[in-house]
């Protein structure tokens, strides 16, 4: 059986002899800029050669990472608009990328042996995913956490002669204090 094609109603670039002309020099504008647009440098699966295609703004081609979102959103799932019409299919490729992303990570953690599985656990544990001004918020903090260590482990200068003989009397003076404190009417040196 023959299968029926849709019946559209004519559109603007069948019936319009000004429209096909625009969107030829559209066309033509495209072909002419985009051999010289910069190219993704991702390896390709196929052969590790450079992958060539069209970059997006981050350097990758839409399928090696291009459409991955930036700041506050590179880590979380992006969920399709619920306006667009086929908003369900694309939640439910959605959802199905999600479990075989989740399933293919537990057996790449299942195959590890304990000295990989404590190198991965570090590797995470060192980069907790987070807002950019919370990254760099713990970043300042551990700078400075490291600052202050290492000026409490830098050596003291030995003490001077002079300040040993001070010590020496202050801690004297203040023994008699105490002394004093006791008996007050004890006799002293320093205070009599
Ligand atoms: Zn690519």
């Amino acid at each position: 059986m023959k299968r029926k094609r849709p019946q559209h109603a004519p559109t603007a670039w069948q019936t319009s002899a000004q429209w096909r002309m625009i969107g030829s020099a559209a066309i033509r504008e495209w072909n002419a800029k985009r051999f010289n647009l910069p190219k993704c440098n991702a390896a390709r699966k196929s052969d590790r050669e450079p992958c060539r295609h069209i970059a997006m703004e981050n350097g990758k081609c839409f399928i090696h990472g291009g459409r991955t979102p930036r700041g506050e959103e590179w880590h979380r799932t992006q969920w399709p608009d619920g306006k667009s019409p086929d908003a369900e299919k694309k939640l439910r490729k959605k959802l199905a990328e999600r479990e075989r992303a989740a399933r293919k990570r537990s057996t790449r953690l299942a195959a590890m042996s304990p000295e990989e599985r404590d190198q991965h656990d570090a590797w995470h544990a060192a980069r907790t995913p987070g807002s950019a001004a919370a990254r760099q918020r713990k970043r300042d903090e551990r700078k400075q956490a490291a600052e202050i260590r290492a000026m409490l482990e830098r050596p003291q200068p030995a003490p001077s002669a002079e300040t040993a003989e001070l010590a020496k009397q202050i801690a004297a003076l203040r023994a008699e204090l105490e002394a004093r404190r006791v008996d007050p009417q004890k006799p002293t040196g320093a205070f009599a």
